[in-house]
């Protein structure tokens, strides 16, 4: 099989969205699935839907269309504000896009109208995060304005925390939200279809046994990817954390000193020589690099420990594991370094069911950081 590759187990992913449909569909929440961290592989989608998320949303139009020319069919969301320069390609290949910017709002009117087509706006609400969103002080004002758009529906509203920020979803934020959806039907005699808490951040607010009010959508990529809840990077109780792996190939096995030699100047990304003379250790070189994967998010098998990286090399101490030149190495990843690998040419994406992925180290447990 080639290296570098992403090692893709559909079983556990299933199992992952299922997982989440039937708790999440408990509270009454429905999933959009995020398929922004893989557009070059749609097979997870498929997956999803199978296990029951209700729709997809992604952040790229690109994306959005690429799915289509596969022939996906379902609810599709853009979950980013349209740039004004997309709005035809907007109408023509999603249902319903996020926005905050009425500008945006009525040029979308505009297009749809000349493309035939009807299209459903959810208004993004700024709670805190200070990322997108409207100013809940300015929304009435903004849902009447849309509401008078021709070839626009007004679907709901929405938010997004914990990104910019990290500002936790709550039973404070999210009752602001619930409360925000009945002061727009009570004055604008609207029922709105969707109330989307936000990401997988809010997994663990709605899971958390509190009323979940009017939310009933939640937008997910990591959780169902990676089995883990973003807040505080804790896995997802019954979730699996390794149905995505990568595998890089060793290319150089040698003992060698932990501390360069010469006149020290900086180095290829910026990082500092180590600073504790370890004396010599076993280090191997892996065929991957910045180019391929955030190697600041990958997990190391355990034992072993990355301890350098450039554009094509990773550098890896392995302890007294023997790596001979050819062997290969597997990794759990976190989202950063899922994204890019995901969209590295250089890395193969494969998928397996349980029953082919070998036997395979432990990895180190995920660690606190935000992309
Ligand atoms: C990426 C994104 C999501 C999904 O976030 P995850 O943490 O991967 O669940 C949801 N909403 C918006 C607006 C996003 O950009």
């Amino acid at each position: 099989m080639t290296t570098p590759r992403l090692q893709i187990d559909l079983d556990k992913i299933k199992h992952n969205a299922l997982t989440l449909v039937e708790r999440l569909g408990a509270h009454g929440i429905a999933i959009t699935g995020v398929t922004k961290a893989f557009p070059g592989y749609p097979g997870i989608a498929d997956v999803w839907l199978e296990a029951g998320v209700g729709g997809l949303g992604d952040s790229r139009v690109e994306n959005i269309e690429a799915m289509r020319r596969r022939g996906v069919a379902t609810r599709i969301s853009l979950i980013r504000s349209p740039m004004m320069s997309q709005v035809e390609r907007v109408i023509a290949a999603a249902d319903i896009s996020f926005n905050t910017e009425l500008d945006v709002i009525r040029k979308l009117s505009s297009a749809a109208g000349s493309a035939g087509r009807s299209h459903g706006v959810v208004l993004m609400v700024e709670l805190g995060d200070l990322r997108e969103g409207i100013m809940p002080d300015n929304l009435h004002e903004s849902v009447r304005e849309v509401l008078r758009l021709p070839n626009i529906q007004l679907k709901g509203i929405g938010t997004n925390l914990a990104c910019r920020s990290g500002v936790a979803p709550d039973q404070n934020n999210m009752g602001k939200l619930s409360a925000l959806a009945d002061s727009i039907d009570a004055a604008f005699g609207t029922a709105l279809e969707i109330v989307s808490g936000g990401n997988s951040a809010s997994i663990k607010w709605a899971l958390g046994g509190g009323s979940t009010g009017r939310i009933n959508d939640l937008r997910l990529g990591e959780s169902l990817l990676l089995g883990l809840e973003p807040l505080h990077r804790q896995p997802i109780d019954g979730l699996h954390g390794d149905a995505i792996t990568l595998v890089a190939e060793v290319i150089e096995h040698k003992v060698k000193p932990t501390q360069p030699w010469g006149e020290i100047g900086q180095t290829a990304f910026g990082a500092k020589p180590p600073a504790v003379n370890r004396g010599h250790i076993s280090q191997t070189i892996l065929a991957i690099g910045c180019q391929d994967v955030d190697p600041d998010g990958l997990r190391a098998p355990v034992g072993t420990r990355i301890i350098g990286a450039s554009s094509d090399h990773l550098v890896l101490d392995c302890g007294n594991r023997p790596m001979a030149v050819g062997a290969e190495v597997t990794f759990g990843l976190d989202y950063s370094a899922l994204v890019r690998a995901m969209t590295s040419p250089f890395v193969d994406k494969v998928a397996m069911a349980r029953k082919d992925v070998a036997e395979r180290d432990e990895l180190e447990p995920p660690r606190m950081r935000r992309c």
